[in-house]
């Protein structure tokens, strides 16, 4: 390395690399473009044969009974905090370290989220925290794997069984991990109460957009299947009203329930049953990407790498680097800025969701979960997604080593 390739690019450097990447991105092939056009032609564009098979495909490889897919990750948590029997004053706790739709659920059902801190190593809600915060009103846990690494759910799972709670996993991050507790066992999806999966384009595998909600439960999975489409009941069999001579054709169906339009679909469906078939090969990439960033930065004094815990086989979403700022003469924000200049594109998740206005006004304030905070003051994401060549992994770390290098106090 000359002098000149020492010196960041924001200070008038070379830049590690002439091509910008992105956090994260999706990779759709000929086989997935195929597949959307066949569906394109076919009898259905909605909720058809695709979605039914995509959901038995879901159940195979989570091992749930049941998989419902929805139109958004969103709408899945929304349905889930409604099978969940969430209603107004019910009180469910969630991490703040995650983006806001894992607490928004609670909101869109009259519930009130309520914020527990996480692990200062793993990032992951604190089961003891989880425990200070249950009150009377307590309903719900909604654990969310940040960065696609299983929570703690052997303890999560006690303390929910102990009050009686429903445990909610929002699995956006998390598809293709398994958790091998002494309890709790299996491929995510398989073992909470209601699990949740999002396939937007920055997740493991897509759809565009894309969600789905699996459970165990054939009561919840009926009221979700129900619930995802206006409520509606078309089997006369299971009509919950006698008809009258007026209602007897089978033009009729019977609304149960105030329900939403949340389905998926079919071509959408179609693209991610191929996705699919690449989802295993999607994660090992991953993995290996994870082992050569975890290997570059476990001895880089200035960098602090996110622990992984033995329970957990993850696949990991998002790689999430933390800078000792005792150790570093610059903000996260000029670091960060640093990287973007380099061209290597970072993003930060999450700020903490109470600091949104929206929950401001609820009464929610900094410094309510105070090592959430800290995580925050140090995190970016650097780029992970199968497409990164080894050589963007080097370019990547060569970054991150240049610019602790040059801050390094
Ligand atoms: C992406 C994401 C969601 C929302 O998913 P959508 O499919 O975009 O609605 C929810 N929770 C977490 C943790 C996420 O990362």
């Amino acid at each position: 390395m000359d002098n000149k390739d020492m010196i960041p690019a924001i200070e008038g450097g070379k830049p590690v690399r002439e091509v910008r990447i992105d956090y994260g991105r999706q990779w759709i092939n000929q086989d997935d473009i195929a597949e959307v056009a066949k569906t394109l032609e076919s009898d259905f564009i909605t909720c058809g044969p695709k979605v039914d098979e995509l959901e038995h495909r879901l159940q195979e490889y989570t091992g749930a009974k049941h998989a419902i897919m929805c139109c958004n990750c969103t709408a899945a948590l929304h349905l889930a905090a409604l099978a969940a029997g969430i209603g107004p004053g019910d009180e469910v706790i969630t991490t703040p370290l995650t983006f806001m739709a894992s607490a928004n659920c609670a909101l869109y059902c009259g519930g009130k989220p309520v914020f527990a801190d996480v692990d200062i190593n793993t990032y992951n809600i604190d089961p003891k925290s989880i425990r200070e915060k249950i009150t009377e009103k307590t309903k719900a846990v909604v654990a969310v794997d940040y960065t696609g690494q299983c929570c703690d759910f052997d303890e999560i799972r006690k303390i929910c069984d102990e009050h009686n709670l429903i445990l909610i996993e929002d699995a956006a991050h998390s598809i293709g991990s398994s958790y091998n507790g002494k309890v709790l066992n299996g491929k995510v999806g398989s073992y909470a109460d209601l699990t949740c999966f999002s396939f937007h384009p920055v997740k493991t595998i897509t759809c565009g957009e894309g969600g789905a909600v699996l459970t165990n439960n054939d009561e919840m999975a009926k009221k979700l299947r129900m619930l995802r489409s206006h409520g509606m009941e078309r089997n006369h069999d299971l009509f919950i009203e006698e008809c009258d001579e007026n209602l007897e054709g089978i033009w009729y169906y019977e609304q149960q329930m105030l329900g939403f339009n949340y389905r998926m679909t079919d071509f959408q469906a179609a693209l991610l049953c191929s996705q699919l078939n690449r989802l295993d090969s999607f994660v090992a990439r991953r993995k290996e990407i994870v082992a050569r960033y975890n290997e570059a930065f476990k001895d880089l004094d200035g960098i602090i790498v996110q622990k992984e815990i033995p329970e957990s086989d993850t696949s990991r979403h998002l790689y999430m680097i933390r800078l000792d700022l005792s150790k570093l003469k610059c903000t996260r924000k000029q670091f960060f800025n640093a990287m973007s200049a380099e061209n290597v594109q970072c993003q930060v998740h999450y700020v903490p969701v109470y600091w949104m206005p929206v929950y401001r006004k609820m009464g929610h304030k900094k410094g309510e979960c105070p090592v959430a905070e800290e995580v925050y003051s140090g995190i970016m994401s650097i780029p992970l997604y199968p497409k990164l060549t080894d050589a963007d992994v080097e370019d990547v770390i060569a970054a991150v080593k240049k610019l602790v290098n040059w801050y390094h106090i």
